[in-house]
């Protein structure tokens, strides 16, 4: 018997279209309100308990989505971290608690008190957070009650089907099971969207609720129309395969051709030659780098492999791992960035004091010079592990003229330290500095006379420049609109370190923003440090630049 064509319409996510059965894997979690009397004391050290503990893996997502996805998504949970911290919804919390409730149940009403003030406001964007309000209240509810990530078992790939989807659960989900999702709920502006945007999953929003009898049936998932349709036609199906096939062959052929143009220098049509390097955060990304053309790491996020570890990494351990991947590069550039924690990296067992404004306060260099053992063991390992490849230094956040040479300073001593031990070295190491802050461009004239290289920080420039906290997402694009002001100040740097007879790269996000890539080629750029999934496609970039 012929089953019935419906069609269920909603917002697209993502332009991209995905047929496959539809599962409906998810049960509402909601803990039931009970009307046991509990004791608030205990209740409110249960709570706080379970708050740090969530911070703990929302952070530990947050990395996740940053190595997996992008910096603007991790961005999504530090928000969530935040809130964890928002004393308002806290305070709203105890005051539940207070009333003789279960944690859970205060954390729920509490969540729906705000979801609901959020959805109310009339405004698209308010409204949209108010999922990631559900998320962070059931992230700790999930904690509270002991229960693990719900995990979906299906042997086949599926179209997730779902009330809605937290950040939390998106950025979980296993896309080698998943063709795509359909939530009955959201708005295209949700953090669930831009992940699934970023993840490149076929999703279609806001398409009302769906009778669960669906279940197992097989569906096409439209999101360029928006359109979830249930038991389509054959030739709908036909046409989707036929579509596909179309797409995986261009998608194919320009892939090839950045293969077959991978070890090839990346040369402009004018014979302008960019090197192409690699950002990367831990010596398990170097074998991607290379096999992606890298010719050099163009910015190792030392305070990665802090943030990764459980306790501080001595500077033998740190020795090792830059020994191991300047071997593995063999002889390509490493540019070792030394420790840029502060703001929104944060080390547990490295614990600042609490600042009115992290981002302004003492991150990156500043903090390292306040703890001159902690900066010192990381030049030392570094500098020796310069004995085994082509290392470079790396300074991140540098604003004044005086702190490169107090960093100056402390190479030298650790090299005349290693000297009289007898432990080889790259006695004429390069040291550069990140250009992150309006001062440090604009007085590069300055600074170029003091280092060998500048590499450009856009994240952090375009935080500092535009006055945008690159936390907070509703101003963020503030500078994805305008790059003006950054491109002037890079213009600036470029021809001050190009003067004094060094060289400049990019290695913030903008540098793998293809839009960009002429105008860094204009500039002078000589080099362009991209995360590993950017480095063809930037190679075919510059390649095509005039
Ligand atoms: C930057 O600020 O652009 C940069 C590369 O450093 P991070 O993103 O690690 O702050
Ligand atoms: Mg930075």
């Amino acid at each position: 018997m012929e089953r019935k064509r419906i069609v269920f319409g909603g917002t697209g996510v993502t332009s991209v279209k995905a047929y496959g059965k539809i599962k409906f894997p998810f049960t509402e979690l909601k803990p039931t309100k009970t009307n046991e009397k509990y004791s608030p004391e205990l209740e409110k050290k249960r709570f706080e308990t379970a708050v740090k503990s969530t911070i703990k893996s929302t952070k530990a997502l947050a990395q996740r989505a940053r190595e997996t996805i992008g910096e603007n998504e991790a961005q999504i949970f530090e928000i969530h971290a935040m809130l964890l911290e928002d004393e308002d919804f806290l305070d709203s919390v105890y005051l539940e608690i207070e009333k003789g409730k279960s944690a859970e149940d205060s954390v729920l009403e509490s969540g729906e008190k705000y979801s609901y003030i959020l959805r109310s406001l009339g405004d698209e964007y308010l409204s949209a957070r108010a999922t990631d309000i559900k998320d962070v209240c059931y992230g700790i509810i999930d904690t509270l009650s002991a229960k693990t990530e719900k995990n979906i078992q299906e042997d086949e790939q599926y179209i997730l089907v779902a009330n809605d989807l937290t950040p939390t659960e998106t950025v979980k989900l296993d896309k080698s099971k998943i063709l795509g999702f359909a939530t009955f709920e959201g708005t295209p502006s949700s953090h669930t969207a831009i992940l699934a945007r970023a993840m490149a999953i076929p999703a279609v929003v806001g398409i009302g609720k769906i009778p669960k009898e669906f279940d197992g049936m097989y569906a096409i998932l439209d999101g360029i129309k928006g359109r979830l349709i249930i038991n389509p036609s054959e030739n709908e199906v036909l046409e989707l395969e036929n579509e596909r096939k179309r797409e995986e062959k261009i998608v194919k052929e320009h892939e090839r051709y950045l293969r077959s143009i991978m070890h090839r220098p990346a040369v402009t049509e004018s014979g302008q030659k960019v090197l192409i390097y690699a950002n990367i955060g831990d010596i398990d990304e170097v074998d991607g780098a290379l096999s992606n053309g890298a010719e050099g790491i163009g910015l190792l996020r030392s305070e990665f492999m802090y943030l990764a570890r459980e306790s501080e990494p001595s500077e033998d351990a740190l020795f090792k791992i830059y020994k191991e991947i300047a071997i593995k590069m063999q002889g390509k550039r490493v540019v070792i960035r030394t420790l840029d924690i502060g703001a929104d990296k944060q080390i547990s067992y490295l614990p600042l004091e609490k600042e009115e404004n992290p981002a302004l306060g003492l991150r990156g260099v500043r903090l390292c010079l306040d703890r001159k053992e902690l900066f010192k063991s990381q030049i030392r390992a570094i500098l020796k592990a310069s004995a085994f490849g082509r290392v470079s230094i790396m300074i991140p956040m540098i604003s004044t003229k005086k702190e490169v040479l107090e960093c100056k300073e402390l190479i030298e001593k650790s090299k005349k330290e290693l000297l009289m031990a007898g432990i080889n070295f790259d006695s004429k190491i390069e040291i550069g500095i990140m250009i992150e802050t309006p001062a440090s461009a604009i007085i590069s004239d300055i600074l170029a006379r003091e280092v060998d290289f500048f590499s450009v920080g856009t994240n952090d420039l375009t935080q500092y420049t535009y006055a945008i906290d690159r936390q907070n997402s509703r101003v963020s694009r503030i500078g994805d609109e305008s790059h003006e002001a950054i491109m002037r100040l890079i213009k600036f740097s470029a021809d001050a370190i190009h003067e004094a007879g060094g060289w400049i790269g990019v290695c913030g996000e903008m540098a793998a923003d293809l839009s960009l890539t002429q105008d860094f080629v204009d500039i002078g750029i000589d080099e362009l440090s991209v995360s590993v999934p950017y480095l063809l496609g930037v190679r075919g970039k510059v390649s095509s630049c005039k």
